[in-house]
């Protein structure tokens, strides 16, 4: 339980994460604005597409307004390649299951909704809080018709990839990677995004590196970059006038946004060493306590670490109650919650932040299926990953520019909780 010894608050508040801008950001940005590319196209996008598909190693990229709107298209690729083209107004994936992580933000999985579709949420592992392989295999036995597979790598932790293509490859199914949070990550010597079909970066604010907002796809196949490119501008066909054959979008990546982006490439290594540090430093600091890290597969791979988090053991939970949008518990010596050890963390005025709280949870998604390892289930099952770890588990400040002093003030906060 907490106990006050009158913690002196930060001055400045410590955020969960926040954008870390160098200069180059400003040199393009300028460039855009003084060669009057300000628009969605130029130098600045080519540059980014250029970047990210040599970082992630994968042929083309389209540059777009949002991680989400990557998702977006990445689905329509999908559910076209698979189906069909749709009806108009039908979506490409009208009515057809589509297999998604469960723990994860819901813009993993509402684009799936978008194009009609009816995400089918698979549980968590514990050894990467990713996708279950076991629990995806279980999924393919109760449908086998599903053909199409959301993977999400939480935190910037890739999920079990091998084991999960194998199952998709069994199944005869395509892999789109949500590497929004994990732009930099490696798998087994690849980039995270560039183990599927398609695959989704972000350039939110938050993101490990920002354009203040933008999203990329990638892709090794060229007829799929070119669908992107068309489809997210306004799906004009080569006429002299505005032709038009199938429905459009606006999800161009704006050149002023690309400069910011582009001025961040530079860094994205130096930020991915800065987390790491955090992540380090808080598994040290937090040593003897009743918690654990956010684990990732030592041997296999290397998280970009964008969020460092922690999971309480569950004897040394202190009694917590959560509502829909409020929660309380019960102070216990020896013992603690996330709730407690973030309302701890508001008395310092550092932000953190309770784990992402599964899409099967979501009121907007609770009648939507939910598959574990022990089978299917509307609601709760014996066996729930996923709502353990939101249950246990919390996101600690880590931005990039956080100091080593304000880090072991925190600590010393998290570890007043647990006496
Ligand atoms: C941030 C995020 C997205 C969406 O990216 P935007 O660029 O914000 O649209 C999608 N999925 C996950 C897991 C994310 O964290």
């Amino acid at each position: 339980m907490f106990v006050n010894k009158n913690y002196r608050p930060f001055e400045e508040k410590v955020w969960l994460a926040k954008p870390f801008m160098h200069g180059p950001e400003q040199t393009y940005m300028t460039e855009a604005y003084e060669t009057n590319w300000m628009t969605t196209a130029g130098k600045n996008i080519e540059e980014v597409e250029r970047l990210t598909a040599e970082k992630i190693g994968i042929k083309y990229c389209v540059g777009l307004s949002a991680g989400t709107a990557a998702l977006h298209m990445a689905l329509k690729l999908a559910g076209e390649a698979v189906y069909g083209k749709p009806k108009i107004g039908f979506g490409a994936l009208f009515q057809k299951k589509v297999f998604c992580s469960d723990c994860t933000f819901d813009a993993s999985c509402n684009p799936i909704v978008y194009e009609g579709g009816i995400p089918v949420f698979i549980d968590t592992e514990y050894e990467t809080w990713n996708m279950d392989p076991e629990a995806l295999a279980k999924a393919f036995k109760l449908y086998p018709e599903v053909k199409i597979v959301v993977i999400v790598h939480l935190y910037g932790t890739p999920a079990k990839m091998d084991e999960i293509k194998a199952v998709c490859d069994k199944n005869g199914a395509v892999m789109i990677e949500d590497a929004t949070e994990s732009f930099g990550a490696v798998y087994r010597g690849r980039q995270t995004g560039s183990l599927g079909m398609a695959g989704c970066l972000s350039a939110n604010g938050n993101k490990i590196i920002t354009g203040t907002a933008g999203g990329m796809l990638v892709t090794n196949s060229f007829e799929a970059s070119r669908k992107v490119k068309k489809w997210s501008t306004q799906s004009r066909e080569d006429a002299p006038w505005y032709q038009h054959e199938e429905l459009g979008y606006n999800y161009r990546m704006s050149n002023v946004v690309a400069g910011v982006l582009r001025g961040q490439f530079p860094y994205l290594e130096e930020h991915i060493a800065l987390k790491k540090r955090i992540y380090e430093r808080y598994k040290k600091g937090l040593e003897g306590l009743p918690v654990s890290m956010n684990p990732y597969d030592e041997k296999n791979s290397e998280p970009n670490f964008w969020l460092s988090c922690m999971l309480i053991k569950p004897e040394a939970m202190c009694k917590q109650v959560r509502g829909e949008r409020d929660s309380c518990y019960v102070p216990e010596h020896g013992k603690s919650c996330p709730t407690e050890i973030l309302e701890a963390m508001g008395f310092i005025r550092a932000e953190g932040r309770p784990i992402w709280k599964p899409m099967h949870m979501q009121p907007i998604y609770r009648r939507n299926e939910f598959i574990g390892r022990e089978g299917s289930c509307l609601g709760s099952s014996s066996l729930d990953v996923g709502m353990d770890i939101f249950n246990r588990g919390l996101c600690l400040p880590s931005h990039v520019k956080m100091t080593g002093e304000e880090q072991n003030r925190i600590i010393e906060v998290i570890r007043a909780c647990f006496e």
